[in-house]
């Protein structure tokens, strides 16, 4: 008891002699929930990622194209960074898919497991029934995640990140209203906005044509060795900007 009295009074004077110190204020971080959406044609789990309440949401996905993978850790640090910064997300939801096409990132190419290219398997209005986009829209589970994901959560902006063919640089497009939003990311990063043209069944044909969502396709450069830092130093803020 009395080694107790001696603490707490010995406690009290140096509270009372220590200078006032200002605790910064502490933001608490934001919730990350993983949310598996299904599984690809490999059996392998197809997982997102919400952070946010808010209805205002922003849909990221990376690797719709197997061989185009910097996206993920790119979108990976974005959701590392939102978690940090809870007051970005006031309002507001963002759901990042890191990666769409997950038997093509193990294989190391642009399609799936099945040989089709998921950004052309789409029921856009300029679709085309092939062995290479598909006989039947939506007839791969990969794209039928991205289609349910986009009815249950209807984002505001969907944006998709890319890489252009070998030694090409990147650029960021953009399919419905977007053009303003396109050109301010360019502001905030070293690419321009380049209009490649609508592809058919591609995402972005889809969004802009049935559903009357902005996207962006965003196309990282093709730099194999660049880390998930750089990615993120270079191309954060421009993938920060959707938010706005
Ligand atoms: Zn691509």
């Amino acid at each position: 008891m009395k080694k107790l009295i001696i603490f707490v009074s010995l406690s009290l004077l140096l509270a009372g002699c220590a200078a006032p110190q200002r605790q910064p204020e502490r933001i608490a971080a934001a919730k990350i929930s993983r949310v598996i959406a299904g599984k690809s044609v490999q059996n392998k789990k197809i997982e997102y990622l919400k952070i946010g309440t808010g209805k205002n949401t922003i849909f990221y996905l990376a690797a719709i194209h197997g061989d185009e993978a910097q996206g993920t850790p790119t979108v990976l640090k974005l959701a590392e960074h939102l978690q940090n910064n809870p007051q970005l997300l006031e309002n507001k939801k963002a759901i990042i898919l890191s990666e769409a096409n997950p038997d093509g990132v193990i294989l190391k190419q642009r399609f799936n497991a099945h040989n089709i290219d998921l950004n052309r398997n789409f029921p856009a209005k300029n679709r085309e029934n092939n062995e290479k986009y598909g006989f039947k829209a939506l007839c791969e589970p990969e794209s039928k995640i991205i289609y349910k994901l986009l009815k249950k959560y209807k984002p505001r902006i969907i944006v998709s990140l890319h890489q252009p063919a070998p030694n090409k640089p990147g650029w960021i497009d953009y399919d419905g209203d977007a053009k303003e939003l396109a050109e301010r990311m360019a502001s905030a990063c070293d690419m321009p906005v380049y209009k490649y043209g609508s592809m058919p069944g591609s995402l972005g044909s889809y969004a802009s044509q049935k559903l009357n969502t902005p996207i962006i396709t965003f196309e990282l450069p093709r730099d194999a060795n660049a880390t998930a830092e750089i990615l993120w130093q270079k191309y954060g803020d421009a993938l920060l900007t959707a938010l706005e």
